[in-house]
């Protein structure tokens, strides 16, 4: 909480297209921080190859205590692929801040919209994803990375699966579930992974115990795939473990309209982090096309999220209005054209502005 009373936000840009959304964000943010009185503060900070060239690190130090100290942090797409050494300041911006704050539950919701073409029906579904350990060989050990080259030919990748992590994870979902249409799918493979996965299953089914309104069903991962495509209307909230909540939550933003539209959030005990589910995209870069709105949903979740925790209804209030703008916006076809517009990065965020501050949504 910043001393003046305002509400703190960090916002690291990031790299390739992160400049161009999260610029269209931080307005669209400014416009409901006016509409809605919320008195919220923008801090930018440099991240990625730009802190790289600054400070010699991808992440500078002290940048995490600033971070900390803020109410939020709203993290733009970084060039993860480009960041292969550490001790060189290649940190990875997303494992730094997921570990460091322990941001154990990704949140990824994705829904159908109006203006879109929708072979598949209507659907509105979340996926809630581990973030803290499994498959990502960059956030299991305590120093070095659990991902090990043998011999020049042979290569060991590492799963560490966690009661701690699993309990965590199933109780947020199960909690989600509980505000939502109180159904809880569990996605996992524990017809191969026996003993990781077959506890991950165990402990989401003893957790939902304590939630006796919840229907509580289980998927195997690889039949998800089909299920989804499928009928994705049977799912309302789907927990995985990292990897493969992260492949399904990248198919679901899609099955939605487009992979721009994923909004995302990086939850703990005590921090939150908007992120758009989607990469650094350098193919699109600086040409004004690349779609705001996955950063913009992720920054709407940052604000609900506050406004739940701090009992300010007012944020959650902001958030279904930048929702309903997004909304809004697609159906009218003022959008980027990978949702079927015709708008620049930076018109499309000016037309959610311009949605909020007519008093529309
Ligand atoms: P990507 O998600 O950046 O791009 C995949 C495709 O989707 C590209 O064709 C791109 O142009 C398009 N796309 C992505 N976002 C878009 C948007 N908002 N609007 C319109 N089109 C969009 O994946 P990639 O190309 O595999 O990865 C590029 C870099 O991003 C790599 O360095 C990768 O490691 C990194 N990455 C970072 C994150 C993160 O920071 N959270 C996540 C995934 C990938």
């Amino acid at each position: 909480m910043a001393t003046d009373g305002k509400i703190s936000l960090a916002v690291l840009a990031g790299d390739g297209i992160g400049p161009e959304i999260a610029a269209a964000t931080t307005c669209v943010l400014q416009a409901a921080s006016e509409r809605f009185q919320l008195d919220v503060r923008i801090e930018q900070h440099p991240v990625g190859h730009e802190s790289l060239r600054q400070f010699g690190s991808t992440v500078r130090p002290g940048l995490l205590e600033t971070v900390r100290s803020a109410d939020g942090l709203i993290l733009g797409p970084t060039a993860t692929f480009d960041f292969k050494d550490e001790q060189s300041g290649e940190i990875n911006p997303s494992r730094f801040f997921r570990k460091n704050l322990d941001l154990f539950a990704n949140v990824r919701p994705a829904r159908t919209y109006a203006g879109l073409p929708n072979r598949l029906g209507d659907f509105d579904l979340v996926v809630v994803r581990e973030n803290t350990e499994g498959f990502y060989a960059d956030r299991n050990m305590e120093q070095g990375n659990s991902e090990l080259l043998v011999t020049p030919d042979v290569v060991v990748s590492l799963r560490r699966i966690t009661r701690h992590c699993c309990e965590r994870i199933a109780k947020a979902a199960c909690q989600l579930a509980m505000r939502r249409r109180k159904h809880l799918t569990v996605v996992h493979k524990a017809n191969v992974l026996k003993i990781g996965d077959g506890m991950f299953l165990d402990i989401c089914r003893e957790i939902a115990r304590a939630f006796p309104d919840l229907v509580v069903d289980d998927v195997l991962v690889d039949a998800m795939m089909a299920h989804v495509v499928r009928q994705p209307d049977r799912f309302d909230v789907i927990v995985s473990t990292n990897m493969f909540g992260d492949i399904l939550s990248d198919l679901t933003a899609e099955l939605s309209g487009s992979l721009g539209l994923g909004g995302s959030l990086n939850v703990g005990t005590d921090h939150a982090m908007a992120q758009a589910a989607h990469g650094s995209a350098p193919d699109i870069a600086g040409r004004d096309v690349a779609n705001p709105f996955s950063l913009i949903l992720s920054m709407a979740l940052l604000l609900a999220w506050h406004g739940e925790r701090s009992g300010a209804s007012r944020f959650e209030s902001a958030a279904r209005a930048i929702e309903s703008a997004v909304a809004a916006a697609i159906e009218g076809g003022q959008s980027t054209r990978d949702v079927g517009g015709n708008l620049g990065t930076a018109a499309t965020g000016q037309a959610i502005v311009e949605i909020l501050t007519s008093n529309e949504t």
